[in-house]
Formats: C-alpha cells, structure tokens, sequence
C-alpha cells in the first residue's frame, strides 16, 4: 500500500535524471520532454550554470528567516522589478501563495478606500491554485466541488470579453481589481488579445481598481518577453510568478506597483520559506542565464517553428478545432477527449500533457534546440493523425 496521500493520478513511470530537455526513467529509457515539469524547468535539466549556482548558495547559506535581511532576496526583487518595470517584490513559495498575497492586497487596498466587502472580477475557466481562496478564484467547477463553503468576494465574468467586464463596473461597487492569466494555461491555452489587455489597464485605472495579472504558467520568458503583458505594452498594478522563477526551486512571487506596492505593512502577510538564499539564488541565475543564453529570443524562434511546424502538417485534419499559442506556450484543441495520448506519447517517447480533456498542451523548456523540436513535431503529429482516425467514441473511452 502506498503511503503518499491519494491526490494525483500518476503516470507509471519513475525519472532518475535528465539533461537539457531529455530525462531518463528508472529502466533507461529516454523522453523529450515537452512540458518541463509544467512550465517549470525554464532551463531544462541540470543546467550546469543552476547547478553551480544551487551548490555554492547551498554550501554558504540556505534559510535564515525573513527576521533578518537577505542579501540575495534584495539582489533578485531588484532584478525581478529591473526587468517588470514593477517596484517591489513579496516573496513566497507557489503560484497559489502569489494569488493569494494579491487577493490579500486587493482586499485591504478596498477596505483602505472604505469598502467594507471587497471583490475582485475574475475569469471562466481561470486557474489560480487550490487553495481555499485561490480556488475560489478559480473558474473551474472540478477544482472547487466538495469545498464549499467558497471564499466570498469573487465576481466572474467570461475572458477576454470587455463588455462583460463594464457591465461590472457599471453595477457593483464594491469591486476592487481584476485578477486575470493574460494566457489561461490550465484553462486550454487561452490567449487574450493585447487590445483586451490594455482596455482591462484603462478601466482599472478609470475606476480605481487594481489590475492583477496572474503570470505564474505564461510569463517569464516563455513567449518570448519577460512577461505576456509587456506584448500588450502596460504594465499592472500587480503581477505573480512562480513556476518557472526557479527553474525547478520552488518560489514565487507577487510583484507590486504604485499604490498596491505600499499596502502591506509589517505584520499583513509573511512566509517562513518564501524567498530564502537558496531559492532566491536558483532564480537569480536563471534569470541570468536565460539572458547570458538569449533564451527570449530562443523561445520566440522555436515556438514559432512548433506552432507553424503543428499548423502546417495538421492542416485539413478534421477533428483539430484549433491550434494555438505564443512562443513556448501551445495548445492543440481536438473534438473530442484525448486523454490517452499522453500515455501514448510516453510510450513514443514524448513528455505532453492533456489540459480540459480536448486540448494538448506543449511547454518545453526555454533551451530547446531546433532538432529537438522538429522530434516534437515528427513524434506528435503521427500521434494525433492517429487518434483523430479513429472514431470519436472509441478514443475517448480510451481517455
Ligand atoms: N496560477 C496559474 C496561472 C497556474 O497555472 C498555477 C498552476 O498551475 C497556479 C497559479 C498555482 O500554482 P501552484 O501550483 O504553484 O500553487
């Protein structure tokens, strides 16, 4: 009997060690890997540079506690705010623990201006983690069903849909701030247009609200900027990360501009791990390298060379309703559930993951090569050929 909590529903194979974008399972054998532990591993596996970085901070310091300043926290909120155009950095240790430091300041930034039950829009089929508040947040019944009651002070509305968000503005004035993925990543790979962004900065700033932008899956780096919005050109009020900060080492962080960068005092919020010398020294480096190497410049080049690579072979296939993404960051949308290509991918000797049943999500590491990710397309595309011959009920009761 296995003594690890029932929460995942575990793929039967065990990695040992990997390489740039390749790992290795407990019997040897290799996979490409196109997800980077879910848009994580920012420079693949065991990147000699992290891993030197890791070792020295290791050897030197790895927790002191947040009584005491840190060197390397200052070093990396500097960097973090150098290259966000934001001002200040909360340190913590997941992307839920982000989402929940912006609820927490969008909630005292309301109560400040005298709003006695503060509420923030959020999108359908947003994701923002599972804890209790932040699966509130969430637009995804699965994620919340059995945890009722929900935390209060979310309004929905759909994505990307402007007047839904005016209809807000016009009747609820307790709202104090948007909460939005600028790319829904468990969502299905979502993109909202750039116009949708700046229209979401100009209604924040007309009513007073916060403009929070949950950047934990889609920004750095991965579509070829630091971060989605600045695609869009403007900046939020307030911006969260995590995943790929590390490049493996869990932390996350909530970035702050203007007024939402004075709300917290001391004594509003705070965490034991979050921004410890180890975790801030694995992030300083991958920020680093993904500058020393080019990796924006590479994620722009080789997520295009995938998307198009997917558009062209799979086009005409019926049963592809759509194929997108932004840099490093793809979705392929079938008709019908394709929960069984994973499994089928692995055994081919790909790493891919299947998000809201009907899409197929890709997000390798920024350090991809060319020849890695024409095997991508020369592995995936037979895969999904295959499936989509087969009739829609037989592949999904295979799912
Ligand atoms: N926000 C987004 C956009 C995410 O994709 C995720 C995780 O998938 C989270 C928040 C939650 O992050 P974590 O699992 O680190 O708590």
């Amino acid at each position: 009997m296995s003594h690890l909590m029932n929460t995942y529903s575990r793929l039967p194979v065990s990695f040992t060690h990997g390489k740039g974008v390749w790992v290795w399972d407990d019997a040897g054998r290799r996979y490409l890997d196109a997800l980077a532990g879910i848009a994580v591993n920012t420079l693949g596996h065991a990147h000699p540079k992290l891993l030197r970085a890791i070792t020295e901070q290791t050897g030197r310091l790895i927790h002191v506690s947040n009584l005491y300043r840190i060197a390397e926290q200052e070093k990396l909120a500097d960097k973090l705010c150098a290259i966000s155009g934001m001002d200040n950095v909360f340190f913590c240790n997941s992307g839920c623990e982000a989402n929940e430091a912006a609820i927490k300041i969008a909630r005292l930034y309301g109560h400040r201006k005298g709003i006695g039950a503060p509420a923030i829009v959020v999108m359908d089929k947003a994701f923002h983690g599972r804890t209790l508040a932040t699966l509130s947040a969430t637009g995804n019944r699965k994620v919340q069903a059995g945890f009722e009651p929900l935390v209060p002070g979310f309004v929905r509305v759909p994505f990307d849909d402007m007047e839904a968000v005016r209809r807000v503005a016009a009747s609820d004035r307790n709202i104090v701030a948007v909460l939005v993925e600028p790319i829904q990543g468990e969502g299905g790979i979502n993109i909202s247009s750039m116009q949708y962004l700046r229209e979401l900065r100009e209604i924040c700033d007309r009513e007073g609200w916060l403009f929070m932008l949950d950047e934990v899956q889609c920004g750095l780096g991965r579509t070829g900027r630091w971060f989605v919005c600045q695609h869009a050109g403007v900046l939020p009020d307030v911006m969260l990360l995590a995943k790929g900060l590390g490049s493996g080492v869990p932390i996350g962080a909530c970035l702050a501009r203007g007024a939402a960068a004075r709300v917290f005092e001391p004594g509003n919020h705070g965490s034991t791990f979050g921004g410890n010398p180890l975790a801030c020294a694995a992030a300083l480096a991958t920020l680093q390298i993904v500058e020393e190497e080019r990796l924006l410049e590479n994620a722009e080049r080789m997520g295009t060379l995938l998307l198009s690579g997917l558009r062209e072979q799979l086009a005409g296939t019926r049963g592809v309703v759509e194929i997108r993404g932004h840099g490093l960051m793809i979705g392929v949308e079938l008709d019908r559930p394709c929960g069984a290509l994973v499994g089928q991918a692995m055994a081919a000797g790909l790493l891919v993951n299947v998000t809201m049943d009907t899409v197929i999500r890709l997000l390798p590491a920024l350090v991809i090569g060319e020849t890695e990710a024409r095997q991508i397309l020369a592995m995936l595309v037979p895969l999904v050929r295959d499936l989509l011959a087969q009739p829609a009920a037989a592949s999904a009761a295979r799912a």
